[in-house]
């Protein structure tokens, strides 16, 4: 279960007592605004607060002491070229903070991003809760032949369920233990900072995690690929949803230049103007590697 019911009770009692602020506030977002967006089998992402909108990306851009601009085209038309300039500061200007609870080993590859500040929940104060991701069977993949970082067709039949089984059985043996370790019993019990290192790397974590509008884009454009696990990518589909309603301009152009757009390295360049000649470029004459060749082909 994503949230207990006294979570929401806390989450809710926050929704209910709203407050007048002079500070830009985007409608969309406000929807988002303590609500908890359920990822995985236990996970969520919900919005803590944001900073910003598409305007203050241009405010910023132009260093102006108004609202921003003349028009709301301008305002699109400027953050579309900012985007395609590769321009990163006025992105800064907008933050957001978010409430995340996901498996340590997802949050092993998050924690790679290092422009954010991350709080965790802390497991030497406090003791987890009996909590692990177990895949849905259509995630339950086998082992990719063709990439070793990547997963092939799921897994069916008896070796699905033996997989299932052991997946549950270790996760809640080793919690069993773990909380036995802990509990005093009319002992002292182990510290809980010790007591932590039995659990296996599908247990849940939670964090709270700030960062701003750039770094975000970047961590999305990482992770809501279809190279990331899929693990990871879904609560980068999550928040991509909330930066859509949040800062519409930014996120279209981001979809444009970045997670739709490609970058060609200059022999990529030279293929693409002698093919446009009518002249058939092989990957021998194209003056690249054969991955380079592969990768440049799957863009065109
Ligand atoms: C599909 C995929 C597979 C991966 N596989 C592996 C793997 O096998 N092993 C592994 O270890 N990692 C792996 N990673 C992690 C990856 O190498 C990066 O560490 C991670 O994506 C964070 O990216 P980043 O450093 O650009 O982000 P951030 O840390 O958020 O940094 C953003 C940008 O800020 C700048 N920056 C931040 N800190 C510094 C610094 N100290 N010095 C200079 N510039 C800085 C850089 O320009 C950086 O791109 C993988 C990532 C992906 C998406």
């Amino acid at each position: 279960m994503p949230l207990s019911p006294e979570q929401q009770a806390e989450i809710d009692a926050l929704r209910a007592e709203p407050a007048p602020t002079l500070r830009a506030t985007v409608p969309a977002m406000e929807e988002h605004l303590y609500r908890a967006a359920p990822v995985l089998d236990h996970g969520f992402v919900r919005v803590v607060d944001y900073m910003g909108d598409d305007s203050a990306i241009c405010q910023a851009a132009r260093v102006s002491y108004g609202r921003g601009t003349k028009s709301v085209s301008n305002d699109e038309g400027l953050i579309r070229y900012l985007m395609r300039h590769w321009h990163s500061t006025p992105f800064e200007m907008c933050e957001i903070k978010l409430h995340v609870k996901l498996p340590v080993f997802v949050a092993r590859q998050w924690i790679r991003h290092r422009t954010a500040n991350v709080n965790e929940y802390s497991a030497r104060y406090s003791i987890l809760d009996r909590e692990f991701y177990i895949p849905e069977p259509d995630a339950l993949a086998s082992q990719s032949t063709s990439n070793n970082q990547g997963r092939g067709e799921a897994l069916a039949g008896e070796e699905a369920e033996r997989v299932l089984r052991y997946l549950r059985d270790d996760a809640m043996r080793a919690y069993d233990h773990y909380e036995e370790m802990i509990s005093d019993d009319g002992q002292q019990g182990l510290a809980r900072e010790l007591a932590r290192m039995n659990l296996p790397a599908n247990i849940y974590t939670q964090w709270y995690w700030k960062t701003d509008l750039h770094n975000l884009l970047h961590f999305l454009r990482l992770r809501a690929d279809s190279h990331a696990q899929y693990e990871i990518r879904v609560y980068a589909e999550a928040i991509g949803e909330m930066v859509r309603d949040w800062v519409p301009f930014a996120y279209r152009a981001f979809e444009d230049y970045r997670m739709g757009g490609a970058v060609l390295s200059a022999a990529g360049l030279d293929c693409v103007k002698r093919m446009l000649k009518g002249e058939e470029v092989t990957q021998e004459t194209s003056g690249m590697s054969k991955g380079e060749w592969r990768e440049f082909r799957s863009i065109l």
